[in-house]
């Protein structure tokens, strides 16, 4: 099988000289194992944190060995009761085409009730971070406004769409003027291109007469120092990624905000979404619920081809996907 090895640690911004493939053999699955085809393979921003050795909530990958991530698969053998072959499998798995594991260590996923690939990304892991940090941080009412960075990425869209479906105002973030307009197909109230906006601090003040009442951060930096400054009266943040930070080789210094988080009583939450596992199940079936009746959609941007995965990655980085970042594996 075709394998994606971290080939070296990056300094900085990520490129193509960090991934190395190789052919290896696929060992005979054994009793209670499945072998495994990959169909789509997840890229996600948080595996840049793990490419650097720094210690973090999960292992660094180890140079040499194949990155691990996201992956749905089917199962073209099986030694397993519980996965016969056939069924469509959840995992986080080595990017390789071919994988054998455990059947205890992949998820069956209902692969009736919508696109395979959804269930790395609405049905998923993003789509469980969106509704965990927006509705257990942040707790958005009906007739608040309620920003999100990162707007028009897998977490952020969804994010929008549930603070919709709670009756809020919504406004997002964004680094194209197609996904601006794309956030407002989607029912965004309002949606800011944060690299040709001047004054971003302007923009959202307009955008937010009333001022902000719940954050779900997933970038950072600059668009953060401008929302901080317009936050009302127990404000609630959901501090879910920083994406703008991730490639920084220096601390960022910027204005320090924990002075306006005093003054307006703001409450600040980060959180990994698994710290959520036990609730995952309430998260999957009303996600799976609002799905089917229309009221959530899921948008990805599929790359095609093994080879492509490293750029499939790398595009993050750039802005390159509007919703969820996949790739097909032929
Ligand atoms: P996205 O689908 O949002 O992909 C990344 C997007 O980030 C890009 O499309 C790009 O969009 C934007 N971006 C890239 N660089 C910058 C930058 N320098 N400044 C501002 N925006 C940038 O990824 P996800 O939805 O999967 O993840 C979103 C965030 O949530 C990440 O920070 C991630 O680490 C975090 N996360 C946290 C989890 C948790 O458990 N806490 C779980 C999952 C994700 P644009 O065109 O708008 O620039």
């Amino acid at each position: 099988t075709q394998t994606i090895l971290l080939a070296s640690r990056p300094q900085g911004t990520p490129t193509a000289e960090q991934f190395r493939f190789e052919t290896r053999e696929v060992p005979a699955p054994t009793a209670g194992q499945v072998l495994l085809k990959t169909r789509y393979v997840s890229v996600d921003p948080y595996m840049r944190g793990r490419m650097s050795a720094a210690k973090s909530y999960v292992a660094p990958f180890e140079v040499g060995a194949p990155i691990v991530g996201g992956i749905v698969a089917e199962v073209v053998e099986s030694h397993s009761d519980k996965l016969p072959v056939g069924s469509v499998v959840v995992g986080s798995l080595p990017w390789q085409e071919y994988n054998v594991t455990d059947a205890q260590a992949v998820n069956q996923v209902p692969a009736d009730k919508a696109p395979a690939s959804y269930f790395l990304g609405l049905l998923g892991m993003p789509g469980l971070t969106a509704y965990f940090g927006l509705l257990d941080i942040c707790q958005p009412k009906a007739g608040e406004t309620v920003v999100v960075s990162g707007a028009a990425g897998a977490v952020g869209m969804i994010v929008g769409q549930l603070a919709k479906i709670h009756g809020a105002r919504v406004i997002g973030t964004a680094g194209s003027d197609e996904k601006v307009a794309y956030l407002k197909e989607l029912g965004f109230d309002e949606a800011i291109n944060y690299k040709t906006t001047p004054d971003i601090a302007k923009a959202l003040a307009a955008a937010a007469p009333n001022g902000i009442d719940c954050y779900f951060d997933n970038v950072g930096g600059a668009i953060t120092d401008a929302v901080y400054d317009q936050l009302n009266k127990h404000a609630r943040i959901a501090l879910c990624g920083q994406i703008s930070t991730y490639n920084a080789t220096e601390a960022p210094v910027g204005p320090r905000p924990e002075g306006k988080l005093l003054k307006t009583s703001t409450k600040l939450q980060g959180f990994i979404v698994s710290d959520y596992l036990d609730r995952w199940p309430e998260g999957v079936k009303q996600l799976t619920e609002w799905y089917a009746q229309g009221k959530l959609k899921g948008e990805e941007t599929v790359t095609e081809g093994f080879d492509q995965i490293p750029a499939a990655f790398l595009g993050l980085f750039k802005g390159e996907n509007t919703g969820k970042a996949v790739v097909k594996v032929a």
